[in-house]
């Protein structure tokens, strides 16, 4: 038998690329258990073809939908509710959690699944930047492995092992630039939501896709890199890299850099989290480097793209900063894809509620008031 999966967020582009890469390594995982946030009919899909024995919905109604398309002779436990995805999340005949909720709603079900001890594939990154600290502390608390998905910090794994921790100077995480890597900023101020959701080389949920055209998902990956690799603030930089071939980089003490390399691919950081430390061949394209030609790196503008400075500053300060840089860049988000704001004014939001908040310690209680707090503030 495989190892049981429970894929948190199935619906989502993570998860749908998540199960694509357990069938192509048919028989090595078995799913056990599929949540969604509000749609039933993907999930019911789902459950069609994978045959879970528990499913979940966080909205109440939508299960009830879900319940009833799946009939009385379904064998599919079907849950309703966000602690019925705590529960999955902790499950006993779970061993692999696959954490790919988008936003903070996601650090509940990941918390629960770290202080269960399960293995657990990161890349709901939002749950590292809002309580870092708390999730690590879990994880070695309850001998819990964490690895992320995320395609830098992947890269960064699986480049570390060049050296050891103590022999890295320093990281370099690699971004994009997205859609506005050329705008000037009046262009960036007049960005529709079609335009945003244009990324030159991903194919991703909506959030993260306007996370990366703000260089937002850069200032949260930063926030992610200091948790999972144990790193000071200054040593973590960022490089922009048209092509997102090299998704990572580690410089070692001797100056030497090992980077990582491959397609801009999901599916390749997702299967290797699934089979860590080991690689297996799951029949996923390799990078063809003399059909891209050249790789290019440049320095990210500061100036256009304030991003970067809010998480290093959120680090600083630290305690429930990164939750409030994290929930105002949320509601700005929802609001620019709702076509209320512009899409300059997310900056402008996550600067005001940090700007106006009052740290308070990292402690999950001070950390989920603090992003309620931000929530409300920058939604008013
Ligand atoms: P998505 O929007 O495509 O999917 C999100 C999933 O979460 C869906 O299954 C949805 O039903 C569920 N969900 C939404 N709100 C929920 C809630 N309140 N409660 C419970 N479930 C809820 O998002 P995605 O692009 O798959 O991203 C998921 C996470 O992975 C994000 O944190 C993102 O930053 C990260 N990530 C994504 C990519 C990518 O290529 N898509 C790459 C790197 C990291
Ligand atoms: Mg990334």
């Amino acid at each position: 038998m495989g190892k049981r999966i429970a894929i948190l967020g199935s619906t989502g582009s993570i998860g749908r690329s998540t199960l694509e890469v357990v069938s192509a390594l048919n028989g090595r995982f078995e799913i056990a258990a599929l949540t969604g946030g509000s749609s039933w009919r993907a999930l019911a899909d789902q459950s069609r073809t994978w045959r879970p024995e528990k499913v979940a919905l966080t909205d109440a109604a939508a299960a009830e939908r879900l319940k009833a398309e799946l009939g009385p002779d379904s064998n599919c436990q079907v849950f309703s509710g966000p602690e019925s995805l705590e529960a999955i999340a902790s499950d006993p005949g779970v061993d692999i959690v696959v954490s790919a909720i988008v936003g903070a709603a996601g650090v509940r079900p990941t918390l629960a699944a770290l202080r269960a001890g399960k293995t657990v594939a990161l890349a709901n990154k939002e749950a590292l930047v809002v309580a870092g600290e708390v999730m690590m502390r879990a994880a070695r608390e309850n001998g819990a492995t964490l690895i992320a998905v995320d395609s830098e910090h992947s890269a960064l794994l699986q480049a570390i092992r060049g050296g050891t921790p103590r022999e890295v100077r320093r990281i370099i995480l690699t971004a994009s630039g997205g859609p506005f890597l050329r705008a000037t900023r009046e262009q960036m101020e007049q960005a529709t939501p079609e335009s945003a959701l244009k990324h030159p080389t991903w194919r991703m949920g909506p959030k993260v896709t306007v996370d990366s055209a703000t260089l937002v998902n850069k200032a949260l990956e930063i926030i992610e890199a200091r948790w999972l690799f144990d790193l000071q603030p200054e040593q973590i930089t960022v490089l922009i890299h048209p092509q997102s071939i090299v998704h990572g980089l580690v410089e070692f003490v001797d100056g030497s850099i090992v980077a990582q390399m491959g397609p801009p691919d999901m599916r390749l950081p997702i299967q290797y989290a699934l089979t860590y430390p080991e690689r297996v061949d799951g029949r996923l394209p390799a990078v063809d480097l003399a059909a891209i030609g050249k790789l290019e790196f440049e320095q990210p503008d500061r100036e256009r793209f304030p991003s970067l400075d809010f998480a290093y500053r959120a680090l600083a300060v630290g305690g429930t900063m990164p939750a409030v840089l994290n929930a105002a860049n949320e509601v700005a988000v929802e609001r620019f894809l709702a076509g209320e704001i512009a899409l300059t004014r997310i900056f402008t939001d996550i600067r005001a509620a940090m700007d106006a908040h009052t740290p308070g310690p990292a402690d999950l209680d001070a950390i989920l008031a603090a992003d309620r707090w931000a929530r409300e503030f920058t939604a008013a």
